[in-house]
């Protein structure tokens, strides 16, 4: 019924998250009106950022610079290091302005039934931090699920031999895997109450 062009636009629409088959023709249709207001516009934003955007690397964040704006930024606190699973939860503690350090992204969690093992994650840039020098604190604020916790002990082994202190966010905060979906508040309490790994 609709030509491929069309079809395939919304084919790769519906592929993003919370978008469905049905918000994906709306949102084609939307597209397709307005060709000149938000179809070329979208267009080259994407272009650009999948141009330019990578992995920071030193803590896996998502820039256009690398080191990243903040990995770069002399007013961060260089002694704090806030390990978190995805950048996401990264977005989620730098628009609820809790953390005043730095970043590091571990790319998930380890997760037998998901098939992610040590070698998955983000960890040797960690440990390379750790072991510089001038870290005086590795927080975790990883997810208070069964892998968020697995994860927690095995990275605190892992970052022992370092002597840096490693601690947790706070126990009882309902961090259920993504730190995206909590407000201000309940973030900055997590980040407040937090205690040794
Ligand atoms: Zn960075």
């Amino acid at each position: 019924m609709n030509s491929p062009e069309i079809d395939h636009l919304i084919g790769l629409l519906a592929k993003l998250p919370g978008l469905g088959p049905r918000s994906a023709r709306r949102a084609a249709l939307r597209l397709l009106q307005q060709p000149q207001a938000r179809m070329l516009p979208l267009a080259a934003a994407l272009a650009d950022a999948a141009r330019t955007v990578q992995s920071c690397s030193l803590c896996g964040n998502l820039d256009s610079r690398d080191p990243c704006a903040i990995c770069a930024d002399p007013d961060r606190d260089q002694t704090l290091i806030c390990v978190v699973e995805g950048v996401g939860d990264l977005w989620a503690l730098e628009r609820a302005a809790v953390h005043r350090g730095l970043y590091h992204v571990l790319g998930g969690t380890l997760s037998a039934l998901g098939g992610v093992g040590p070698d998955d994650l983000n960890l040797r840039p960690l440990l390379d931090r750790a072991t510089a020098g001038g870290v005086v604190e590795i927080i975790l604020a990883l997810g208070a699920t069964v892998e968020g916790a697995s994860t927690a002990h095995w990275l605190t082994d892992r970052l022992a031999p370092s002597g840096v202190p490693v601690t947790r966010v706070g126990h009882g905060v309902p961090i259920g895997g993504a730190l995206d979906v909590l407000d201000d508040g309940t973030l900055g309490a997590a980040l407040r109450a937090r205690r040794p790994a």
